[in-house]
């Protein structure tokens, strides 16, 4: 695929140390476009949609709120938030930024799953889950699993 301009410059600025220190791409080659859409298409896979994930996602993060760094209990899930200062801009310039706050979520079985609002913003309002290998990448399946959105494939044996 020919990269664009526009992309390439979008990737200059989320390679590491650009923006944030440990990027948003790892060491995922592929244009931001593509990985888009190939999380999107394991998503539709699943009769899911971004916008599915992400609801729930920032559900999860206001309750946890309400604990101001204690842990809130949600269902079957224990939310911790925890607030840094300052805000982190979005790197796809939209003139968005969000609060440095993680959102820790485990549930009863010790899974956990992290997630900055920045992440929270890049999924909901861009459909992008980082680039393979950024440690802030988060799968979309295995997410959705965990948020009790899609049913465990059921193995064939
Ligand atoms: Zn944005």
């Amino acid at each position: 695929m020919k990269p664009n301009p526009a992309d390439t410059a979008l990737r200059t600025d989320m390679m590491e140390g650009r923006l944030v220190l440990d990027g948003f791409l790892g060491d995922d080659e592929r244009p931001i476009p593509e990985i888009v859409w190939e999380d999107e298409a394991q998503l539709a896979a699943l009769g899911l949609t971004v916008q599915d994930l992400s609801k729930v996602m920032r559900a999860l993060t206001r309750k946890g709120m309400e604990g101001y760094g204690e842990p809130v209990a949600e269902g079957e899930y224990t939310v911790v938030t925890q607030e840094y200062m300052g805000f982190m801009g979005c790197p796809f310039k939209d003139n968005r930024r969000a609060a440095k706050r993680n959102t820790t979520v485990t549930n009863q079985q010790g899974e956990q799953f992290i997630w900055s609002d920045l992440s929270l913003h890049l999924i909901e309002a861009h459909g992008f889950f980082q680039g393979k290998g950024s440690v802030y990448r988060l799968e979309p399946v295995p997410l959705a699993r965990f948020l009790n959105l899609s049913q465990p494939v059921v193995s064939q044996e």
